[in-house]
């Protein structure tokens, strides 16, 4: 076993997920926090500790992500699109660990990360959640096994700030449904009913939405048949599950070889 602090640096670390992840790594015994960047404002400067309610660490907020990354084994990113394949290039020049949760990067910026994961250790989830990660592994294999005599619907509850519907997560565990009936998503999906819809066509994928209060996030993947259904449902509390999956998935990548790494590769899904 090796006993030497795994140093752990946070870039982005005065966000809402950078704030998290400091108290994660704070709490996770056998990691040593190992410094934060911003790229300016008034968190500049400032002890990492104080951003989160604590005591003083000894370590401030700097804007040089290159210096962080080579005082730390592992850096973790929930930033912008940019920044984070700024930060895939650091990691491909040092050959630390690169923990990519930043959504919204396009095709071509997974080619750039992809890129850089050929000298670098990168594990990139669009969702870190552990539990979300197994529902998307049970949905594709149930959806496998029980065959297309069983209407798939995806309800999915979030907070009244929400923006978008489906959820990113929604539409991802319709991929995994649609991976695992080997169909693409996008032949069979209904976003939404409303009206004269008509009878549900076998095999359609269909999509429910719900908005309101706090809720962190809800989602239940229903199977119909005749006679029986079931649900797998998913519910986040709050957004320290994906603090708890990221720090997870640095130590997993810790001594591993180059290679752009997913959260399943993590759980062994
Ligand atoms: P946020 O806006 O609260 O935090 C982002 C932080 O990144 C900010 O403090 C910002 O100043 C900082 N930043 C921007 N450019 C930077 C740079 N060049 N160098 C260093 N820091 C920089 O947002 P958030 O809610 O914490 O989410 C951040 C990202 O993580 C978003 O893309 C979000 O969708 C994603 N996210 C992913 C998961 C997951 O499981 N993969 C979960 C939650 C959020």
């Amino acid at each position: 076993m090796n006993t030497t602090p795994y140093r752990i640096g946070i870039v982005g670390c005065a966000g809402r997920m950078g704030r998290m992840l400091i108290q994660e790594v704070l709490a996770t015994p056998g990691c040593a926090l190992a410094g934060g960047t911003e790229p300016t404002g008034p968190a500049v400067g400032t002890d990492l500790g104080f951003l989160v309610g604590a005591t003083g660490v000894g370590l401030t907020v700097t804007t040089d992500a290159a210096a962080l990354f080579q005082a730390t084994d592992a850096v973790i990113d929930f930033t912008v699109p940019a920044a984070t394949l700024y930060h895939a290039s650091l990691a491909a020049k040092t050959g630390k660990v690169l923990i990519a949760g930043t959504t919204g990067l396009d095709a071509s910026a997974v080619d750039s990360l992809r890129k850089a994961a050929a000298s670098a250790p990168i594990v990139y989830a669009p969702n870190f959640s552990v539990g979300m990660n197994i529902l998307f592994a049970l949905t594709e294999q149930v959806a496998a096994t029980l065959g297309p005599d069983y209407d798939i619907d995806i309800l999915e509850m979030h907070h009244r700030h929400k923006v978008d519907a489906p959820s990113g997560t929604a539409l991802g565990l319709g991929e995994a449904a649609a991976r695992g009936r080997k169909v693409k998503l996008a032949d069979v999906w209904r976003k939404s009913r409303d009206g004269q819809v008509g009878a549900r066509p076998r095999g359609e994928i269909g999509f429910a939405t719900l908005r309101g209060g706090d809720v962190a996030g809800d989602h239940t993947v229903m199977f119909a048949a005749d006679g029986e259904r079931i649900e797998l449902t998913h519910r986040a509390t709050s957004r320290v599950n994906f603090a708890k999956g990221a720090v997870r998935a640095a130590l997993w990548a810790r001594g591993r070889g180059p290679g752009l790494y997913s959260m399943g590769d993590v759980l062994g899904l």
